[in-house]
């Protein structure tokens, strides 16, 4: 068995890893890389291997920097089955189409700018080519072994994270190689905590939080107050959040918020229609995350959906307090970007973070303290109060990794330390050594390791 890989060492995003047993080529996760330019143009750089050559394609789960290369791979001539959980094809069904709509925009805003190398500056795929792609989804159960090609068995382990969120168990007949993808925390707010693993002679496992702790504050309390303040000297809360599970979790929350009279019973807006869709199959996975059918249902009956375009520019030019949660959750795109125009300027008003702010994001540069963002070409001040509540991750931090991975007996082989900063990983790999005693180490892109 022979691990490369080709995304994710270094940075949190472009999840890719190519194992090879054989003559078989079988890609686990196929994400797109996400934040800074630099990394987005390497979506653009050839793969070392061709589409065509691959006999399988693995995704741990639906986020984007796990799957969003997907339909490229399908462009170029991939024809085979693309194994995943019930979960997460249900939310490709939504991502990548709109991934592809985004794509084409961004070429032709280029056109418009006139700063694309290619003349008509072209996207990386379109909505149609996700759409084709979707018909590859072979939605794989939990729990069960799946034989993807003769001898070649893996099995999806709940990981928590977000729907259908998966570690990826790959089976030779002699070697456990285990994928952890992104690994949610025990005390998640709507998802149940990550399954514990086993045996795993060889793991690739991710490392976002590597060096961080989740604060011990009560976040929901930190929340309540942030609002509570921002209502009473007249502002609008502006909540950027993840369409998927972040967006539900955040309403949930304030769904509870406001039943405990803890903040003062605002509008609730949720402007993003992928968000909105998310929202759906959440109702339709109950078994599969924490929030009951009278939780859903009462969070449907505190928000206002925001669904057409115009809905979402009268809700822009809107004054009174309210609470607004949209997307992108890293304020990269979407319709955050409006509102963020609108929110920024005014003093009273306040800009809630919820999640994790990858490097170069408009996010990262706002909770960090810029004093002014670019938005659509525009320089924006930032006068606005922004908070940062890391306490609602979706993934674990580096002591919550470690004792989970407590239940592997036997150590791992080699333990490899993906999706990360430089940094983040360098300390997970480090905290892994010293409190596991396992052999773990940060890889190099494109670096292959044979593994027996
Ligand atoms: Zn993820």
């Amino acid at each position: 068995m022979e691990l490369q890989f080709l995304g994710a060492t270094g940075t949190v995003t472009g999840s890719k890893y190519l194992v090879t047993i054989d003559d078989k080529k079988i890609l686990v996760d196929c994400g797109l890389y996400q934040g800074v330019k630099h990394y987005r143009q390497m979506n653009r750089q050839p793969l070392p291997v061709k589409a065509e050559e691959l006999s399988a394609i693995v995704l741990t789960h639906a986020h984007l920097d796990h799957s969003g290369y997907l339909p490229l791979l399908i462009k170029q001539g991939y024809s085979g089955a693309v194994y995943a959980t019930p979960g997460t094809c249900e939310l490709c069904k939504i991502l990548l189409p709109d991934s592809g709509f985004l794509q084409e925009e961004d070429a032709k805003y280029a056109k418009y700018k006139g700063y694309s190398k290619h003349n008509p500056p072209l996207p990386l795929y379109t909505e149609e080519d996700a759409r084709r792609a979707l018909k590859h989804l072979w939605p794989s159960p939990f729990g069960e072994f799946h034989e993807i090609l003769p001898g070649i068995t893996i099995r999806f382990r709940p990981a928590g994270h977000i729907l259908g969120a998966a570690c990826v168990e790959l089976f030779d007949g002699h070697e456990m190689l285990v994928f952890t993808g992104d690994v949610g925390r025990p005390d998640d707010v709507i998802m149940y905590p990550p399954e514990s693993l086993k045996r795993a002679d060889y793991l690739v496992m991710e490392s976002t939080y590597g060096d961080r702790t989740h604060l011990s504050m009560d976040a929901e309390e930190a929340l309540a107050s942030a609002i509570t303040e921002t209502a009473s000297a007249g502002g609008t809360v502006l909540i950027p959040a993840f369409a998927v599970g972040r967006a539900q979790m955040v309403l949930h929350i304030l769904e509870k918020l406001r039943a405990d009279n803890r903040i003062p019973k605002l509008p609730i807006y949720l402007n993003s229609p992928m968000a909105i869709k998310a929202t759906e199959v959440f109702h339709r996975f109950h078994e599969k995350h924490r929030l009951t059918e009278d939780d859903c249902r009462r969070i449907d009956s505190m928000t206002h959906y925001v669904r057409t375009i115009e809905e979402s520019k009268a809700l822009a030019d809107q004054s009174f307090p309210g609470i607004i949660v949209s997307a992108s959750g890293m304020a990269s795109g979407g319709r955050v970007l409006h509102h963020l125009k609108h929110i920024l300027p005014n003093h009273r008003n306040s800009v809630l973070f919820v999640g994790y702010q990858a490097m170069g994001t408009r996010g990262e540069k706002l909770v960090n303290g810029a004093a002014s963002i670019k938005i659509h070409g525009q320089d924006v001040p930032v006068r606005a109060k922004i908070r940062d509540f890391d306490g609602f991750s979706a993934h674990a931090d580096s002591g919550q990794i470690v004792s989970w991975l407590k239940s592997i007996k036997t150590p791992p082989r080699q333990v490899f330390v993906t999706h990360g900063e430089e940094s983040a990983a360098a300390a997970m790999a480090e905290k892994v050594s010293a409190e596991l005693g396992w052999n773990a180490r940060v890889p190099e892109l494109l670096e292959k390791v044979t593994l027996k």
